[in-house]
């Protein structure tokens, strides 16, 4: 695994007993003593007691957490893009509805929602759960709503080759609700059109329409 090399500059076996789930190489990757270090200096920045009873586990819990969100940065999502079956399929393969949770990378702040994935497919169909392996392993990184739509598109469209791709996010961001111009209940909805959904307006139609159906 290519998370390896950054493992050799943390401190050997300061991972150990850290992480209960052994299958994970990704934790590996994270320096948590660097987070605990800085989670701690933020505390005091704020003029808290980082040695306080509450507090005392909170750096190195905040780490632990930080390895799990962010954990798809040591992770390619192609590699649930591999296995496809050779199917001659020539209508839309819909998922509606794959829930996800992200960072915002501006206030590394949560935001969440849900993405609807819409392919032609061009003889090569993935399983459905995939698509939602890759929804997550792009959405465990520091993010921005509108490239992780887009990332999504490109990954299908680029392993599948796919006669056209539609992906649209919506998702409510904590950093608009919680901060700012606290404006909650907002949703922010991106789409990424490639291939026939980009250049034939009836098919985009034709997406949509099935994204929105039965709903509201
Ligand atoms: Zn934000």
């Amino acid at each position: 695994m290519h998370s390896i090399d950054s493992a050799t500059d943390s401190a050997p076996g300061s991972l150990a007993g850290e992480d209960d789930d052994l299958d994970q190489p990704t934790p590996s990757a994270v320096d948590l003593d660097r987070i605990e270090r800085a989670v701690r200096e933020i505390l005091l920045a704020v003029g808290e007691d980082p040695d306080r009873e509450g507090l005392q586990q909170t750096p190195a819990r905040v780490a632990r957490m930080y390895a799990e969100v962010f954990g798809g940065l040591h992770e390619d999502p192609r590699q649930h893009l591999r296995k496809f079956f050779t199917q001659q399929y020539d209508e839309v393969v819909l998922v509606r509805d794959i829930s996800f949770n992200s960072f915002c990378e501006h206030h590394l702040l949560p935001f969440m929602g849900k993405a609807h994935i819409g392919y032609m497919p061009n003889g090569k169909v993935i399983g459905l759960s995939k698509l939602g392996r890759v929804v997550e392993v792009v959405a465990r990184r520091p993010q921005v709503q509108e490239r992780m739509t887009e990332t999504i598109a490109d990954l299908l469209e680029e392993t599948l080759g796919a006669k056209g791709v539609a992906v649209v996010v919506e998702a409510t961001h904590t950093c608009m609700t919680v901060r700012g111009v606290r404006k909650p209940g907002s949703v922010c909805v991106t789409s990424a059109m490639k291939g026939k959904f980009r250049t034939n307006q009836s098919s985009r139609s034709e997406i949509m329409t099935l994204i929105y159906a039965d709903r509201r």
